[in-house]
């Protein structure tokens, strides 16, 4: 029989895989984003893969206009081609990471389309018995990296300080960072990182709780437009009053 902690440790499995598939489903596919308008609304884009967009990037006048040689030399964006590296290279040591499995065997690089790759590492990741949930969700966080890394490229993130707000887990609205003796920082606790045009990538973080946490205990981190509106509802309650931290619609 099932026990309520089973049951627990299901649905908290069941959400890290989910958000595996979900982040490996933007870097590898064509999906929907969530882009705020000014008006407050939001409207909704299909986007290619992000590891697609990368690659085309690289050669950014291939694939554009007549798609014919107009005889003028290819230009590269060296900073793209890195980006793209390093992301293959990610790939590559997730492929090697796999234990040889009994239903694929070692798993083939396709240097072609590593995002078909990508994807095959997550069916075979998903699919090994012995994987935690901790596992997943590392695994996430590195892939929320991996999207972030190309998304920066065309859209850096602007960051705003939440200046005087609690943090409603920790209760800090600011603190200091002695982390480095010589250099103690004033830091404010809560800091929004928000990626233009695309909410499910925004965030917000508690830089208290991240400095001070538990590996094994995830908190003062709010992903996404849902993870934003439930920050923004914990801090209202906490001061009686409205504030927008840019999730309000
Ligand atoms: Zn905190």
């Amino acid at each position: 029989m099932e026990t309520e902690t089973d049951q627990l440790a299901n649905l908290l499995r069941a959400s890290a895989v989910a958000e595996l598939e979900d982040v490996v489903d933007h870097l590898t596919i064509e999906h929907v984003v969530t882009v705020p308008l000014d008006n407050g609304r939001n409207h909704y884009e299909s986007h290619d893969g992000l590891i697609v967009q990368l690659r085309r990037a690289i050669t950014p006048d291939l694939g554009r206009g007549s798609g014919g040689s107009t005889g003028e030399p290819s230009v590269m964006d060296v900073d793209a081609a890195e980006r793209y590296a390093r992301i293959k290279i990610n790939i590559i040591a997730r492929l090697d990471s796999l234990p040889t499995l009994p239903i694929a065997g070692r798993l083939p690089f396709d240097r072609e389309h590593p995002e078909q790759s990508l994807r095959q590492w997550r069916y075979a990741f998903l699919a090994y018995a012995d994987i935690t949930t901790d596992d997943i969700r590392d695994a996430v966080q590195q892939l929320h990296r991996m999207a972030g890394m190309i998304r920066d490229k065309f859209d850096p993130p602007r960051q705003r300080e939440l200046v005087g707000i609690d943090c409603p887990v920790c209760g800090q609205a600011w603190w200091l960072d002695n982390r480095d003796r010589h250099n103690i920082v004033r830091r404010t606790a809560l800091v929004i990182t928000i990626r233009p045009g695309d909410l499910d990538e925004s965030f917000a973080e508690c830089t208290h709780c991240q400095a001070t946490r538990d590996a094994s205990e995830p908190r003062g981190y709010w992903r996404g437009e849902r993870g934003l509106r439930e920050l923004q509802w914990d801090i209202e309650q906490a001061a009686d009053q409205h504030i927008d931290i840019g999730a309000s619609s």
